[in-house]
């Protein structure tokens, strides 16, 4: 961690889908900002659901990395279940 990567504002459960789109958006910014770059992401972060508006998929997944440091975080969500969150690590 760094004095970047350290500012990454984690969160250990998303109460509602809505949760989780703000944090792709975040995530987002993140990347845009420049200090950080994706190291995998299952889709972009806008396409998280298709054109009928389902989920692209049972668990989708996109995690991210500090440009300065090599720190990972980790956006998981098991759609299904409800479930997810943003966490340091892979
Ligand atoms: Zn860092």
């Amino acid at each position: 961690m760094c004095e970047i990567c350290e500012k990454v504002k984690t969160v250990d459960f998303f109460p509602t889908a809505k949760a989780y789109l703000d944090c792709l958006k975040y995530i987002q910014s993140l990347v845009d900002s420049g200090s950080f770059q994706f190291e995998s992401k299952d889709c972009d972060t806008d396409k998280v659901k298709d054109e009928n508006g389902c989920w692209i998929d049972d668990v989708i997944c996109h995690v991210i990395k500090c440009k300065n440091c090599g720190q990972c975080f980790t956006c998981g969500v098991v759609t299904y279940r409800g479930s997810g969150s943003f966490r340091k690590g892979k």
